[in-house]
């Protein structure tokens, strides 16, 4: 925990202006039972059977909800779309029917290849909803990442647009298990080139009867999503779910997210990583809010524009785009009226407590750091609305959720004590298998326990604090060091826009610290700045934590979904092969 950022109380609930859906976490964690607050909540198929889509759009529907706004779509041009969740029935019911008429089976992996617009969403549920698993792809991969992706999991179907198609042309017919293409020409933008393979969505959709449609009685234990991993420590995995997810989907977007019917829910994820799909589209359809789809990527004004002009009440994103808000400026935020926000949440890498501390004196409220991972399938731990938030720790875990700090041989430790992440088996999102890599999905599993693959601590008061990935984790001089403490104290200077920490062997100390750094713009690299920061961190830090070298680089190497690749940073330092850079953000 950090002296310098001092626990940020929150008000009693009975001073909330709106109360939070969970009020009292402590109790309602001692009391909390998966059957009575998670299963026994939604409304299940009439034969027994549980299906995520069906969760998420028909029921509300069924209980007449269906002329609630559930998306409201914001094009890249401007353009603007909205559809009820009478609407989004009818079309993902039709886009099922496509889906059965087209011989899709259940359990067929179907990829989803395109930008953030409407169809992604109505195929999605129609796929889920006619009992097919759905596999999203970041429309900016490449050919090579598509068929790596459609070869391992063996597509049946691939869903993308005219330009995407035109991209990846060249593998498609090399995809032995491909049945067909269905290509969404969104407003006419671009031209569908026939092929034998390719089918248009708009002709497949026209001659479709809505009603004709029978959802597949799927059970809880069917396939949904199949998601790859984000690829920060290596080859990225194929990670498996299957409907049931949706309990926990829908009980963390409730309780962690503090999601309410018709709320404005602004996702900043893509679905072509599991945020996008456990809380870009499970997590707050299944809440009944009114989800705010934005085609276009990062940009501040754009960003706090659409807060405002729409009322967000609840914004979810990352710390990459945190830091990069934080670098567009105090005088940016201030332009804007963002008060209609009521809750801000944040995942995907560790939020440095400088974020927390910047996001309460901007938009008037912390910023809710949250952790979990593609295999957990939904939030796991999490800061909430109502319990008190100690900035750079990412809170407590979720109600029926277990996690402990392990030794190498798997056993539990003493609080404040630092080890391996790991967290009791059986929740309901868990995933059901790394696609064909049973040896390495049963190595996950020890003594009772999930092995997350990271490294935190827990102090005496039940707040997790992440540390690094077991992989990233330096060791120099006998000490373990977490790279995130490290580059959250850089990031706390002036000059440092964002830190990348890795070890670097060394003959003496077995590793040293080092760093590599982006500046702010109105900064420039000179040996004086490296030795102001290493002075810095030398004060936040002990010396023998403080990056013993700092490097000035132009661009921090991230994954997609924004996360640093420390991993790049260490093979490009020591000159070895740079491994599977499938994931890697081309700017
Ligand atoms: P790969 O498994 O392919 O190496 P990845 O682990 O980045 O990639 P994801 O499943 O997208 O793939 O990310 C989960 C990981 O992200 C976590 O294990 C953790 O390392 C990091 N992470 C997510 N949320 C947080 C958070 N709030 N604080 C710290 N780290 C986080
Ligand atoms: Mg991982």
């Amino acid at each position: 925990m950090s002296d310098n950022f001092p626990t940020i109380a929150k008000p009693s609930v009975s001073n909330m202006p709106i109360p939070p859906n969970l009020s009292d976490y402590e109790k309602t964690r001692k009391d909390f039972d998966w059957f009575k607050d998670g299963f026994s909540k939604l409304d299940w198929l009439p034969d027994g059977g549980l299906n995520n889509a069906y969760e998420s759009v028909d029921r509300h529907v069924k209980n007449g909800k269906g002329n609630y706004n559930a998306l409201i779509w914001i094009g890249k041009n401007g353009e603007e779309e909205t559809y009820t969740y009478s609407e989004f029935k009818e079309e993902s019911d039709k886009f099922g029917q496509v889906m059965k008429n087209l011989g899709m089976k259940r359990g067929d992996r179907v990829f989803i290849f395109m930008d953030r617009i409407p169809e992604l969403y109505f195929a999605a549920m129609g796929i889920l909803k006619a009992g097919g698993v759905i596999a999203p792809l970041f429309s900016a991969f490449g050919p090579d990442p598509v068929r790596d992706r459609m070869e391992d999991a063996g597509a049946s179907f691939l869903i993308t647009t005219p330009e995407l198609k035109a991209k990846i042309n060249s593998i498609l017919p090399k995809i032995q298990t491909l049945q067909k293409v269905i290509v969404i020409n969104k407003l006419n933008r671009s031209e569908i080139e026939p092929d034998n393979l390719t089918l248009s969505y708009d002709d497949l959709m026209k001659s479709i009867d809505p009603n004709s449609f029978v959802l597949e009685p799927t059970t809880q234990y069917d396939f949904s999503i199949m998601h790859y991993t984000s690829g920060s420590t290596g080859k990225p995995k194929g990670v498996l779910h299957r409907h049931q997810a949706v309990i926990q989907q829908w009980l963390t977007g409730k309780w962690a997210l503090d999601l309410k019917e018709q709320d404005i829910y602004f996702c900043t994820a893509d679905p072509g990583w599991v945020t996008g799909t456990s809380y870009g589209m499970m997590a707050p359809w299944t809440n009944c809010v009114t989800q705010i789809i934005y085609e276009g990527g990062f940009s501040a004004t754009s960003w706090y524009d659409i807060i405002q002009k729409y009322g967000v009440t609840v914004w979810y994103t990352a710390p990459t785009a945190i830091r990069l808000l934080m670098r567009a400026g105090e005088s940016v935020v201030t332009k804007y009226d963002l008060t209609s926000l009521r809750f801000i949440g944040s995942v995907g890498e560790p939020l440095n407590p400088e974020a927390v501390v910047w996001g309460n004196r901007n938009y008037k409220m912390p910023i809710h750091d949250n952790w979990w991972q593609t295999e957990t399938g939904a939030i796991m731990c999490a800061n909430y609305q109502v319990t008190d938030i100690r900035p750079g720790s990412m809170g407590k875990p979720f109600p029926g959720i277990t996690m402990g700090i392990l030794d190498e041989e798997y056993n539990e430790k003493k609080s404040g004590e630092s080890g391996i992440l790991a967290v009791r088996p059986g929740w309901p999102s868990q995933m059901f298998a790394y696609w064909q890599q049973d040896e390495m999905y049963n190595s996950r599993f020890k003594k009772g326990w999930y092995i997350t693959g990271d490294q935190a601590s827990v102090d005496k008061d039940g707040y997790f604090w992440f540390q690094g990935r077991a992989d990233d984790v330096i060791n120099t001089a006998g000490h373990l060091v977490g790279p995130f403490e490290v580059e959250s104290a850089l990031i706390e200077h002036p000059a440092v826009a964002e830190a990348g920490v890795i070890g670097k062997p060394d003959p003496i100390a077995m590793e040293v610290v080092k760093a590599f750094v982006t500046l702010n713009t109105d900064h420039q690299p000179s040996d004086q700045l490296r030795r102001e920061l290493i002075r810095f961190a030398r004060e936040k830090l002990s010396a023998g934590v403080a990056p013993r070298e700092i490097d000035f680089i132009d661009i921090m190497p991230k994954t997609r979904s924004g996360k640093i690749m420390r991993r790049l940073l260490k093979a490009r330092e020591l000159g070895l092969p740079e491994g599977d850079t499938s994931t890697l953000e081309d700017d």
